[in-house]
């Protein structure tokens, strides 16, 4: 029997239930559709898509050594999935697809499409759960309802992981190669650009990258993670989002890394590894919320009352925030850090976010796309995620008057002025303590901006604009 496996965010042979499922049943095929009209409408960045391709050319090797050939579709958008899935398994003689599930509102409802088109021909169609650690809708209140607040959440994650650890599924048995053979794979899909060397050879593709990483991570960084995770100018966290994202690494695999740097404790032991374990757990937890709240995919925020935020239109500070040139050099740090690496640090991501729904009071979805556009870990989930964080609009947000001060954030995290230096180097000469805020005459002689605008006042106009919203419901 001839079995599909289509892959999506799930660029991996090893721990991929749907991989294992299809290989179980029959003589496997991949396939990989790709969209990149629907990647447009998405907003996702070239880095990202190219990072997609690289794994896909890792994993058309990997996979052709088992006898499985991989092979590539391409359609406009997921509206042109299920004549083009169906057409494949007609051409192919193909009884049974499988596919790990993807969340997001658009391909659930491709996914509900091509179910469709399959049951029209006779061809089993099967959904497996590879994304996250617990299936989204298993884990639960008394209620039967998604958690909105993260702390319950995660003791029952963990209470579940606990009984019911997460076992490795084996990778593929190898095979005889079906009649045809993988199809060859370009080097960028129409209208990505390929990406900055200097992009690609921090984000090397492929499981092994992926496994190296881990490993050099769990074996030694991991210990003084929830010491040195919110210092962007250390080593300190693991660099694994792409892989994640990308499900190049699944999340089982980094939660067993994790607990067997801890003698298998979840939430005991070691700091670094239980601090870690818990940072798995928020992306499960956005992951859930997405799955949950459909309204999430669709530019809602979670919490209604805050949709009458009056956002600025305010288009040269957007531009001076995407560009770094904010002349709040934290701020602008961390943005050319993007734009230079496709990834910022965590903590930088949320000084970013508060500086720019917060002090320049613009919406936050504007700041979601725009790192969506540049990061190569893009993912909806945790992007929406801190994002609505970040901007109080969310599940479990920061509550709205808690606003960062970035100069403070700075100088906390920064203290000696090294990640600013690294991604500033006009004020490179600056001493450690005028770095974080120049006088203006030191700004005129490095050519760096004054502020765009006033922390202070700006952080009263945020607590006056979300203090005065009116309830909803
Ligand atoms: C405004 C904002 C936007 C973000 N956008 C994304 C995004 O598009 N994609 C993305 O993967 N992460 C996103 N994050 C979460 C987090 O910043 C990154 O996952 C993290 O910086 C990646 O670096 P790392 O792999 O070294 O993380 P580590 O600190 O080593 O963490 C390990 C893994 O846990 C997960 N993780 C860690 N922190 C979070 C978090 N707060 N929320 C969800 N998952 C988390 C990631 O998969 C990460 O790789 C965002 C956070 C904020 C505040």
């Amino acid at each position: 029997m001839n079995t599909l496996l289509w892959l999506r965010t799930d660029l991996r042979m090893h721990d991929n239930p749907a991989l294992a499922a299809a290989r179980e049943n029959g003589t496997v095929t991949a396939l990989f559709l790709a969209a990149p009209d629907q990647w447009r409408q998405h907003g996702d960045a070239p880095a990202k898509v190219d990072f997609w391709l690289r794994n896909l050319h890792e994993l058309s090797r990997d996979l052709g050594e088992r006898g499985i050939p991989l092979k590539l579709l391409t359609v406009a958008d997921w509206s042109k999935a299920p004549e083009a899935i169906a057409a494949f398994c007609q051409a192919h003689a193909i009884t049974q697809v499988h596919a790990n599930t993807e969340w997001a509102i658009n391909e659930r409802r491709r996914d509900a499409a091509v179910a469709g088109a399959l049951d029209a021909i006779g061809v089993d169609w099967t959904l497996h759960h590879g994304a996250s650690l617990l299936r989204p809708g298993t884990v639960t209140t008394g209620k039967g309802d998604c958690y909105r607040v993260y702390t319950p959440y995660a003791r029952t994650c963990r209470d579940r992981l606990r009984t019911a650890p997460v076992v490795a599924v084996p990778p593929p048995r190898p095979q005889t190669p079906p009649d045809w053979s993988a199809d060859p794979l370009p080097d960028t899909f129409d209208g990505f650009a390929r990406p900055s060397e200097a992009i690609r050879a921090l984000w090397p593709a492929g499981e092994a990258a992926a496994g190296d990483r881990l490993e050099a991570f769990t074996d030694g960084v991991i210990d003084a993670y929830k010491d040195e995770r919110d210092f962007p100018s250390m080593p300190g966290t693991s660099c694994l989002s792409p892989y994640l994202a990308a499900g190049v690494l699944s999340p089982g695999q980094a939660l067993r890394a994790a607990l067997s740097a801890n003698h298998g404790e979840l939430d005991s032991g070691k700091a670094g590894a239980a601090t870690w374990i818990n940072e798995l757990l928020w992306r499960e937890f956005y992951q859930h919320l997405l799955a949950a709240y459909p309204s999430l995919s669709m530019h809602q925020p979670m919490k209604p009352e805050t949709a009458a935020v009056p956002w600025r239109d305010a288009p040269d500070d957007l531009r001076a925030w995407q560009q770094g040139q904010t002349g709040i050099p934290i701020v602008d740090a961390a943005m050319r850090q993007l734009l230079a690496l496709g990834w910022m640090h965590n903590r930088l991501r949320m000084v970013t976010a508060m500086f720019l729904s917060k002090n320049l009071l613009i919406d936050w979805r504007l700041g979601e796309a725009w790192f969506m556009a540049h990061l190569v870990d893009g993912d909806l989930a945790a992007n929406n995620g801190g994002w609505q964080w970040s901007a109080s609009t969310g599940a479990d947000a920061v509550p709205y008057f808690r606003v960062f001060n970035p100069l403070s954030q700075s100088r906390r995290f920064d203290p000696r002025g090294v990640f600013l230096r690294e991604w500033l180097p006009e004020l490179a000469d600056l001493d450690d303590k005028a770095i974080h805020d120049p006088s203006p005459m030191e700004r005129a002689a490095a050519g760096y901006p004054m502020p765009i605008v006033d922390l202070a006042q700006s952080r009263l106009r945020a607590l006056e604009a979300f203090g005065n919203l009116p309830a909803v419901g």
